[in-house]
């Protein structure tokens, strides 16, 4: 049998990520390629607690199917916690999606059409170029600097169908967008007429003072507004729950919805409860701090590690929230190319060029200090920096 494939699939790509996670679950590499949270914050005995309490008071509604929207007290804590951050919505607004990841292919889905542009940052989130890629835009690769991209840039972006921004910890490159930046950028959006997706799964993991509002807030989510909000519980509870949520205005709500409902019905509805049970009374407010505090221990282990061990002409942005490091080596290196020798040497990191939309950068990469131990990432980053000298 030869089978055709549909055009998007030829769209599809293994990720680069996860074939190199594959080599790098061997023992004796200090990986610190991963995106993973460390499973050491993940709060197992709340929900131990948590799941038997849901089997014993609501079996069987926790096992039925469920509204495509998602549960009715997780929107609403949803649009109460996102209030308190300065985004007001109504619970109404708030889709519950299996992961953030989901609520990038629904935006995708239905608002990306073959040979439309949307407008990205460069580098960007790989998940998100590969959850649009199938949809057949062009990118549109938006400028930028060590605040973020450019509000020129955006601009210049008109005509896309949305703007694609991460303005907290980005991944890669772990910046975050001042309130000033924020401001220029969504006004810069309007004048535009441009839409923008804001993705904001790592703003909670801030270590010293909280990120400025949303850029959503500035844009609104409610009648007529410029935004769509994408938040997850994978950073601050467990990204196994598969749990993130989607806010939009109503204008886009039902047909994300309908997108919804067409790829999976709806999000775990037992999944769903649980993570009530774990946060309605106020679980987070002790639990995030805790990550936060680790988090930070391991910012300092590896920032410190660099200092000490990078050779000169590499330089970075010691980041101050969220998992990622990103460093600039002097052009001359391809980080590609260096990968394999520090597999050998005994660590590995993501090279930078797979994050940006037409690739290129090769002299770039990404670090992720929050599974590997103090210890541990001492020892990777001396042999990145041996590595390095030897290039
Ligand atoms: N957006 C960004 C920027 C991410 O880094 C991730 C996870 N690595 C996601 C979205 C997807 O997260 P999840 O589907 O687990 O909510």
């Amino acid at each position: 049998m030869s089978w055709q494939l549909a055009r998007r699939a030829e769209r599809l790509n293994p990720s680069t990520i996860r074939e190199i996670l594959k080599i790098t679950e061997r023992p004796g590499i200090v990986s610190l390629a991963g995106g993973l949270p460390s499973a050491d914050t993940f709060p197992v005995e709340a929900m131990r607690v948590a799941t038997e309490r849901v089997l014993r008071e609501q079996p069987r509604e926790a096992l039925q199917y469920a509204a495509s929207e998602g549960l009715g007290p997780l929107r609403e804590w949803v649009a109460a916690e996102l209030g308190s951050q300065g985004l007001q919505c109504e619970a109404g607004q708030v889709l519950i999606t299996t992961g953030s990841q989901q609520g990038l292919d629904l935006v995708g889905k239905v608002l990306i059409d073959p040979g439309s542009t949307v407008a990205v940052e460069s580098p960007t989130y790989l998940g998100a170029l590969q959850a649009f890629a199938p949809y057949e835009p062009e990118f549109h690769a938006l400028e930028g600097d060590g605040e973020g991209p450019r509000p020129e840039a955006v601009l210049a972006a008109r005509g896309a169908r949305f703007v694609y921004l991460l303005p907290n910890f980005q991944n890669p490159s772990g910046r975050c967008v001042s309130a000033e930046r924020r401001h220029a950028l969504v006004d810069a959006a309007a004048a535009a007429g441009l839409p923008i997706v804001e993705d904001n799964p790592y703003g909670d993991l801030w270590f010293d003072a909280p990120p400025p509002a949303p850029l959503s807030a500035r844009a609104g989510v409610g009648e007529g507004g410029g935004a769509i909000y994408l938040g997850s519980f994978s950073k601050v509870l467990a990204p196994g729950l598969r749990l993130g949520y989607v806010v939009a205005p109503k204008a886009i709500y039902p047909k994300l919805l309908q997108a919804k409902q067409a790829a999976d019905l709806h999000t775990p509805g037992f999944n769903q409860r649980v993570v009530f049970e774990v946060i309605k009374d106020g679980f987070l407010r002790e639990h995030v701090p805790t990550i936060r505090a680790r988090y930070k221990r391991q910012r300092d282990a590896m920032s410190a590690a660099l200092d000490r061990h990078m050779p000169a002409g590499t330089t970075w942005q010691v980041p101050v929230g969220g998992m990622f490091f990103w460093l600039q080596l002097p052009v001359h290196i391809d980080a590609t190319a260096l990968l394999p020798r520090a597999v050998e040497a005994g660590m590995a990191f993501v090279p930078g060029s797979t994050f940006f939309p037409h690739g290129g950068h090769a002299n770039t990469l990404r670090l992720s200090f929050v599974t590997a131990s103090p210890e541990q990432i001492e020892t990777a980053v001396a042999a990145l920096g041996r590595v390095l000298a030897a290039a």
